[in-house]
């Protein structure tokens, strides 16, 4: 049987290629040979040794794209050559699946951090050199359309998710709190769905980079009064919503501190190792306030799909937010950069 290289993280500030059998296809399923992978945030935190919530040895990866080599005699949607980002969709048949509602409430996932495979490592294999996978759990990629930018799929819906469970509307006035990869991309799909978007965050190299996207409302939190600038900006209109896409108690605490009344807050990050909660809510203020405090994870097939549309259309700017790119036998490499404070998503070209 032929061999491919898959991308594993062993341990702490470790990770290797191992050389494994390609993976056989059922009859629904596609074989896709992986051509870019980034490492999303829980990858390099696991990288790092700060997660403990993923066990080692994980073949990692799933913000990746590909080309379909074969396909399984039942998949109608994709076939040979095709172009295909992907799906972490739910069964698609429970019924809550049936209702529209995110993988989390799916009554059959499992999930693919810690589910068996057949090469004996558990994870999602992204990062690898091929990958077998449902196939309607495939997206096509349009032609001229980067796979770099592909890769941006489950990120991007993650986001589509969180700012449809937040019910912008056109015109509302929205803080996004903190511009990583994740925040940019937050302020980008608010922006897309006709928000007024104000971002605040402490690196300079982040806000720069939502300048050079048109972003005008931009606030500097480590040197400027975070309230007082959103006073200013909003001349007497208050915030509609709240995305906190930083996880830290001081940007909670100051969060809960401005919030205005009728708002709405999506705590979209996670954290680890986890904040420190340290504060108490008085039920009151929820009541008195009429907040919505909401919370976000993963995506919904119809978030998916979104997110699809936003990147064969090429409605955002991905471009600046790949900060680096390594081939695959580089993976330490590619770690040390992508755990660098300030970076942007590093990619592994496979
Ligand atoms: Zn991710
Ligand atoms: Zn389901």
């Amino acid at each position: 049987m032929d061999k491919h290289k898959i991308s594993v993280i062993t341990g702490p500030r470790e990770a290797k290629l191992f050389e494994v059998d390609i993976p056989e296809i059922k009859n629904n399923e596609v074989l896709v040979a992986n051509k870019v992978c980034a490492l999303c945030t829980s990858d390099y935190q696991l990288w790092m040794g700060t997660r403990d919530n993923i066990p080692y040895n994980v073949a990692f990866g799933h913000e990746n794209a590909g080309v379909v080599v074969k396909v399984g005699a039942d998949v109608k949607n994709v076939k040979e050559g095709d172009r295909v980002a992907f799906g972490v969709l739910g069964c698609g048949v429970c019924d809550d699946c049936r209702k529209g509602l995110n993988l989390k409430r799916c009554m059959n996932a499992t999930s693919s951090h810690t589910a068996g495979n057949a090469d004996g490592y558990h994870g999602p294999h992204g990062a690898s050199q091929y990958k077998a996978v449902e196939g309607r759990k495939l997206f096509k990629v349009r032609d001229g359309v980067s796979l770099k930018h592909a890769a941006f799929l489950e990120p991007i819906a993650t986001v589509v998710e969180g700012i449809e469970r937040m019910r912008i509307k056109p015109n509302e006035n929205i803080l996004v709190v903190g511009a990583g990869t994740m925040g940019n991309l937050n302020a980008q799909v608010a922006r897309k769905y006709g928000a007024t978007v104000i971002v605040s965050e402490v690196s300079d190299k982040k806000l720069e980079t939502l300048r050079k996207m048109g972003f005008k409302h931009l606030i500097n939190s480590k040197k400027e009064d975070l309230k007082t600038r959103v006073n200013e900006i909003l001349g007497g209109q208050q915030l509609d919503g709240i995305i906190v896409s930083v996880g830290a108690t001081p940007v909670y605490r100051q969060v809960f501190e401005m919030a205005p009344k009728c708002c709405r807050i999506l705590l979209f990050a996670a954290n680890y190792p986890a904040p420190e909660w340290g504060m108490n809510i008085d039920p009151n203020l929820i009541h008195y306030n009429l907040w919505e405090i909401i919370g976000t994870y993963t995506a919904s097939t119809f978030a998916f799909q979104q997110a699809m549309d936003l990147i064969n259309k090429e409605d955002l700017n991905l471009d600046l937010l790949i900060d680096g790119e390594f081939d695959q036998d580089k993976l330490q490499e590619a770690f040390e950069a992508a755990s660098t404070p300030d970076m942007f998503r590093v990619l592994l070209n496979i």
